[in-house]
């Protein structure tokens, strides 16, 4: 963290360097775990999400409070047309040092150049599956070669910083444990196993299909993987290598004890509100600080002000999330916020 910025740090000594912004909440994809009839809209359907403008004062505010990290999420990033465009006004705030994108891969063979080209530091793609009609059962979508044809071009353009999303679902690829790690030893990314969390929408699909985080644990480290020592600012993931390994494996196990201890995020939605966890409820709104001088970025006044709601709002941040108790907050399915 660079010094002369103090850090945001919320009333539990978590300090926040990392902003997931969601910038749409459409999806084009129906993964059975997260949107199983596909985008449906709502009441607020007509709200179109935050622009390049609203989007380049919004982390102007955050980098000045000392965010270093944006990742671009949402439902799927990649249908917005002016993706690289957001991707370059990103990297072009001062003390924004990685831009990084979660996406299902759609479009990403034609697009990784242009996004690279645009500053694109780090790729996450969500691969649930190697076996192609095991894939599409999970996605609604028969795409896993151009999704891997996309991994691969992004790979070969010189991304050092790829990683591959899976989440773990009892009754359909939690047999591709052994696959994914045949992968991974000679493919150079870093695989994190998710565990499945449960939101509003999937309970049911969540307690058929859910897999504990600690039985993938042991059956890593059986294996031989070892856990990297975590770094000071960390976040929850755990990282694991393997010496015969070209790849590496983390694990993000959102229902494991002290999970929220490493926290280091904030969250905000495709119409610009502040979340303070995947799992709370509603989201401080943060739009009507972003309106005005919309062309140039935002005048004192209102970057004191909107800096001053997130220092409000962060004081309210519960110590963990209340998953085991089964309490999901606000959060109806994951393409609401970006996971
Ligand atoms: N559409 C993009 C994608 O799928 O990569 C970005 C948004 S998606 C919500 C971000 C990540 O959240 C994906 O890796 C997805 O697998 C994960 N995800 C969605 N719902 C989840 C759930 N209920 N539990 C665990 N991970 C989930
Ligand atoms: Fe879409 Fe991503 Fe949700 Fe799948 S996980 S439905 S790709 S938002």
């Amino acid at each position: 963290m660079n010094s002369m910025i103090p850090a945001l740090q919320d009333s539990h000594n978590r300090q926040f360097s990392y902003l997931r912004l969601s910038i749409t909440d459409v999806c084009n994809f129906s993964c059975n775990y997260c949107l199983p009839d596909g985008y449906q809209c709502d009441s607020k359907a007509d709200a179109q999400p935050l622009n390049v403008h609203e989007i380049k004062n919004l982390v102007t505010v955050f980098a000045q409070k000392g965010i270093k990290k944006v990742r671009i999420t949402g439902g799927e990033p990649s249908i917005r047309k002016d993706l690289a465009e957001i991707i370059a006004t990103i990297k072009g705030i001062p003390g924004i040092e990685i831009v990084a994108l979660t996406t299902n891969g759609y479009k990403l063979s034609e697009n990784i150049q242009s996004w690279i080209d645009a500053g694109l530091d780090a790729l996450n793609v969500s691969i649930d599956s190697l076996d192609p009609s095991v894939f599409q059962v999970i996605t609604g979508h028969s795409r896993l070669q151009e999704t891997l044809d996309g991994l691969n071009k992004a790979l070969a353009l010189g991304l050092t910083k790829v990683k591959v999303n899976a989440v773990l679902l009892k009754n359909y690829n939690l047999n591709e444990f052994s696959r994914f790690l045949d992968w991974v030893k000679h493919t150079p990314i870093s695989l994190r196993f998710i565990e499945l969390m449960e939101t509003g929408d999937n309970r049911e699909y969540f307690h058929q299909n859910h897999v504990k985080g600690q039985d993938i644990q042991t059956r890593l480290e059986l294996s031989g993987w070892i856990q990297r020592i975590r770094g000071k600012n960390a976040g929850p993931a755990k990282e694991y290598e393997h010496p015969d390994y070209a790849g590496s494996i983390g694990l993000i196990m959102p229902y494991s004890k002290d999970f929220c201890k490493s926290c280091n995020r904030l969250r905000i939605s495709s119409l610009g509100k502040l979340h303070l966890c995947l799992f709370g409820e509603g989201g401080e709104d943060l739009r009507p600080w972003l309106q005005p001088g919309i062309n140039k970025v935002l005048d004192k006044d209102l970057s004191r002000t909107l800096s001053d709601r997130v220092d409000v709002a962060l004081k309210g941040k519960l110590p963990e999330h209340y998953l085991t108790s089964h309490k999901t907050g606000s959060t109806r399915h994951l393409s609401m916020l970006g996971g």
